[in-house]
Order: structure tokens, then sequence, then C-alpha cells
């Protein structure tokens, strides 16, 4: 056997401090760069209105209930929800040692506008402000009941993440249950919190912004970055910069700079490669279970599932097999990419505000 044979490829680890799990980089692994070729998909014309669309104003859907004619956002209870009020109080008790308990909750959907080809990262800074604001108003109110301990806001966005319906919209799940992310979370950050006395997300902003590399846009409120443990290709985290455990609490002025930071994020992600950009996008907020949980810095979280316009980042055998995730990708190179694009979404929409 040749000595090179024996040589340990050399990686490198990088800790990811909210979710507790090592991150393995292994920028050099991958193939050729990529070359520009761009998936110009400006063509494929949706139209705005469609009659058969269970989320256009004024449709009929499957449950025979009719959709407002709704000219902004339109919120309605999820007629196929995972989690139902009706779940069974308690379920049947395994025989052994394995547990089980009644998980209950509500669903709903927000559509983002009347306009059925309208993405968000087509909407205009005002109503994606908007948006935020429905998403206040819905945790606040979600947030209060006594049998829900955490809200879930999320997007599924494209094909390539298993959305059937392009028409745009994000999905709430109000559960009596706290999903795993966010108790690793929140544990993460009451723990830094009492043994440094800082904050843990203040303490990934402050690194992010004395690097500056991996930052795709901010303002004086809001920021937009690919952290330095990103295990994602494009994996980028918007938040404001001040802590705030949830959307909720966010003042006028921090509202208006999110959106803009968001909306500018989002259309150098469409710029890329011309083409609406896949992900599943989640607001990472303090669980409502009645607990303190100090230390937590609401942010959202955008995971593209592409490593280029046609290229899945497959979960394989580090991933599956393994727990870790393996990115082919340095988080510097790829910040780089979306930095180099412009503000100006290639369809032609002008953005107003934001850097
Ligand atoms: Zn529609
Ligand atoms: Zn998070």
């Amino acid at each position: 056997m040749s000595n090179n044979g024996n040589h340990l490829r050399s990686w490198e680890e990088r800790w990811h401090p909210l979710r507790e799990e090592w991150v393995i980089i292994a920028a050099h692994r991958q193939d050729r760069p990529w070359n520009g070729e761009t998936l110009d998909r400006s063509n494929v014309h949706l139209p705005g209105y469609v009659d058969d669309c269970y989320l256009c104003p004024g449709n009929l859907r499957v449950s025979g209930k009719r959709n407002d004619n709704y000219n902004q956002t339109f919120v309605f209870d999820n007629d196929h929800p995972c989690v139902g009020v009706d779940a069974p109080v308690e379920p049947a008790k395994p025989n052994s040692f394995y547990r089980s308990q009644s998980a209950r909750g509500i669903a709903r959907v927000v559509c983002y506008s009347p306009r059925h080809n309208l993405t968000l990262a087509e909407l205009d800074p005002a109503e994606i402000e908007n948006l935020l604001k429905v998403w206040q108003q819905q945790y606040i109110d979600l947030a209060s009941r006594e049998d829900i301990n955490h809200v879930l806001i999320f997007e599924n966005n494209g094909e390539a993440v298993g959305v059937s319906n392009p028409h745009p919209h994000c999905q709430i799940y109000a559960t009596n249950f706290v999903f795993k992310t966010i108790e690793t979370e929140a544990r993460a950050s009451e723990r830094h919190l009492r043994e440094t006395g800082h904050v843990l997300f203040q303490d990934i902003l402050k690194a992010e912004i004395d690097d500056g590399r991996r930052i795709i846009c901010q303002t004086d409120t809001a920021i937009a970055f690919i952290p330095y443990f990103a295990r994602y290709a494009y994996e980028v985290y918007v938040a404001p910069k001040e802590t705030h455990a949830s959307v909720a609490t966010l003042g006028p002025w921090e509202l208006n700079e999110l959106a803009n930071v968001l909306k500018t994020l989002l259309v150098k992600l469409d710029n890329l490669w011309r083409m609406p950009f896949p992900y599943v996008m989640a607001l990472h907020q303090s669980p409502t279970n009645g607990e303190l949980h100090k230390g937590f810095h609401f942010h959202i979280e955008i995971h593209p599932p592409l490593r280029r316009p046609n290229l899945l980042k497959y979960l394989a055998g580090p991933e599956i097999g393994g727990g870790n995730f393996l990115s082919d990708t340095a988080p510097e190179e790829k910040a780089a990419e979306l930095q180099a694009q412009t503000s100006v979404h290639y369809k032609g929409s002008a953005l107003v505000g934001g850097d």
C-alpha cells in the first residue's frame, strides 16, 4: 500500500452551540467548483389565481369550508392537521418499558398573500412586515392557551422539500409538547447564561460581527448570516440584534428592519441561480410552557436543501448512520456567493431599504 493510502483525511469539526453537536466540514471534498450555470426558471409562469387551489381567495377547501376573499394574509385552521385538538387524552399504554403520551395541538395555515404566484421573496418589504405582525398575533394568541407549550411557525418552500401547492403559505403547529431542537436550544441557552453571564445567541452575533465574512446583510437592529457552524451549504440565520424570547415583543422599527433583512436575503438566494430557492424556514422561539427560558433569543433559521441548482444535499451515512452532519462546503465561501448577489430580484421587483 502506498503512503498516500495511509493518509487520514484532514477534516474540521465545528461546534454547533445551539444544537450541542459537532458539524464536520470537509470542504475540499467538493468536486469541481460550480461553474456558474443557472437554471433560468423565470419562464415558468404561474397564474395569480387558480380556481382549484385550496389556498386562493374565495375557493372551497376539501373540508367544505370556503376561504375568505382576503386581500392581505389569511389564517385558517388546517383541515388535515398532524396534531389535532381531538387526539385521545391518554393513548394505549405499551406493554413494556416503552413510553407514550398524548400529542395534541392546533395546526393552522397562513397564506402570505392572495396572489397564487408571489413567493415570500417577491412580496414587498411592507407585506413581509405585515406577515411578521400576523406571526406576532398568532404567537400571542396560541402561547396564552393553557395546553399549548410551544408554537412552531415554519414554511416548506419548493418541490425539493415536498410542497405540492405553490401558493405561498406557512404553517403553525401549536402543541402540548416542545420540539426537540427548541428544547436543546433552550437548555443550552440557559446553561450558557448561568455559566458565563452571557446570552448564547449574543455571543454568536458578536463572533459573526467580529469576523464579518459570513454576514449576508444587516441593519442597526437586524442581521442575516451563515453561521460558522452551518450544516447546510446555504443555511442562513435571520435575527433581531436585541434579545427577544419570541417575535411577539419586537418593536415597530425592529419589525421593519427584520422584514427588510429577510427580504434582501431571500432575493439574494433567488438571484443566486435565477430560480425560486427552495428551503425550510422555521422560527425558533421560546417554549410557552410557563417556564422562564432565560437567555432564549428568537431567530429564524433557513435550511435550503440544495447544494447546486440540481443537486440535493442527501442525508446519508454520516447524517443518518452516524448522527452528525457532514458539510461539503465552507460557510465562508457560500456566504461570499450570496454577498455578491444584488438585492433586486431577478424577476424585476425592486427592493426598498435594507442593505
Ligand atoms: Zn392559490
Ligand atoms: Zn435555532
